[in-house]
């Protein structure tokens, strides 16, 4: 399996955060942004990704198993 990278700034993804992508943008998708990348684009912070994060988890979304 390829390391996966983000398609604006090449930080290399985290499995969550590829999730969180899939999640709020493209379930389809085949190319994702990394976290930073991602708040970027919703106007908010990274702190409030990673508790959408973990409340996704907390609801058994199948995208972050
Ligand atoms: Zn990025």
């Amino acid at each position: 399996m390829s390391v996966k990278t983000c398609k604006f700034c090449g930080e290399k993804l985290k499995k969550d955060w590829i999730a969180l992508h899939k999640k709020l943008l493209d379930v389809d998708a085949k190319e994702y942004f990394c976290i930073f990348c991602l708040a970027d684009t919703f106007g908010c912070e990274v702190e409030d990704l990673e508790i959408k994060i973990e409340e996704f988890k907390e609801q058994g979304c199948i995208l972050f198993k």
